[in-house]
């Protein structure tokens, strides 16, 4: 489990949140075409792995790994406090 602070973003922030580089890419879920594959190694975006589940972020900072998730997911880990 990670503490760390989560960021939240409407759309893919320019600039990372924490470290201010611009190095935010997206993160792609699923399985990977050859391309992305080759994007990856670019640095121009991270692969995610197969599994998606809802609490993923959807950008991440190659600079720093801070991972910045989708604004419409917040209701997500709001609402998720004692929800019996
Ligand atoms: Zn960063």
């Amino acid at each position: 489990m990670q503490e760390d602070p989560q960021y939240f973003a409407k759309r893919k922030p320019i600039k990372c949140p924490h470290c201010k580089s611009k190095t935010v890419v997206p993160i792609i879920y699923g399985l990977p075409t050859l391309e992305a594959f080759e994007n990856e190694k670019k640095g121009k975006l991270v692969l995610g792995g197969c599994v998606v589940g809802p609490f993923d972020p959807a950008w991440q900072c190659t600079s720093c790994g801070t991972q910045i998730y989708k604004e419409e997911r917040r209701s997500l880990f709001e609402g998720n406090d004692g929800n019996t």
